[in-house]
C-alpha cells in the first residue's frame, strides 16, 4: 500500500481552501473518495456547497461551524463555536479512522486552533494515529509548528496582492 501524506496549506495569501478543493476534484476523476469536514464555516454560502453535492457519492461534506468567530456577523456565542468544533474532531477522529476515504480535507483546522477552539494536541493526534495510506490535508493560516514537523507537504500562500486592500469586496465564485 501506499503511503499517505499530510499535507499543509497555510499562509496569509488566497487560495488555501481552493488548492483542497482542486485536489478533491482531481481525485474524484480516478474514483476515489474523498471527505472534506469545513471547520468555523457555517453562515455563508459558498459555492462549492452546491458542486461538491454533484460529485457525491465520490465527495463527502461535512460542516462543523458556525461561521467566523468573533467578527462582522457572528451571532453565535463562544461555546457554541467551542462545541461545534470539538465535535469537529470527534467526526474527524471517525472519519480517518473508519478507512472509507483515500484523502480527508480538515478545512480551516488550522484557524480553530489558533481561536483555541480546539487543541493542537487533538490535531497532533489525528496526524499520528491516522492509518498511514490515508491522505491528510489540514488548511488555515498561521499553522502551527509542531504540524509543519509531521507534515510531509507544505504550502504557504503569500499575498502579493488582494483586491480586498484595494475596497474590492469577496466575489461570487471567487471567493465564496
Ligand atoms: P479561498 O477559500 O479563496 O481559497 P483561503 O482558504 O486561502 O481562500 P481563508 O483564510 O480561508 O482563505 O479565508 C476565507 C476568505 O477570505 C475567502 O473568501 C478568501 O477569498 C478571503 N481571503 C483569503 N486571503 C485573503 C487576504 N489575504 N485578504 C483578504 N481576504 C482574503
Ligand atoms: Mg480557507
Amino acid at each position: 500500500m501506499e503511503k499517505g501524506l499530510v499535507i499543509v496549506y497555510t499562509g496569509g495569501g488566497k487560495g488555501k481552501t481552493t488548492a483542497a478543493l482542486g485536489m478533491a476534484l482531481r481525485a474524484v476523476g480516478h474514483n476515489q473518495k474523498i471527505c472534506i469536514i469545513q471547520f468555523i464555516k457555517g453562515s455563508w454560502h459558498y459555492g462549492e456547497l452546491n458542486s461538491l453535492k454533484r460529485l457525491e457519492p465520490e465527495v463527502e461534506l461535512v460542516r462543523m461551524g458556525k461561521g467566523f468567530v468573533g467578527i462582522i456577523d457572528d451571532k453565535s456565542p463562544r461555546e457554541e463555536h467551542e462545541k461545534i468544533a470539538k465535535e469537529g474532531i470527534k467526526v474527524s477522529k471517525e472519519k480517518i479512522q473508519s478507512k472509507k476515504y483515500d484523502i480527508i480535507i480538515l478545512d480551516e483546522v488550522n484557524y480553530a486552533v489558533n481561536l483555541g477552539l480546539i487543541e493542537l494536541n487533538d490535531v497532533l493526534d489525528l496526524i499520528k494515529t491516522k492509518p498511514s495510506e490515508l491522505n491528510l490535508v489540514l488548511t488555515g493560516n498561521h499553522v502551527k509548528s509542531e504540524i509543519i514537523e509531521e507534515a510531509d507537504l507544505v504550502t504557504e500562500m503569500r499575498e502579493i496582492k488582494h483586491p480586498f486592500k484595494s475596497g474590492i469586496k469577496a466575489k461570487k465564485g471567487i471567493d465564496f
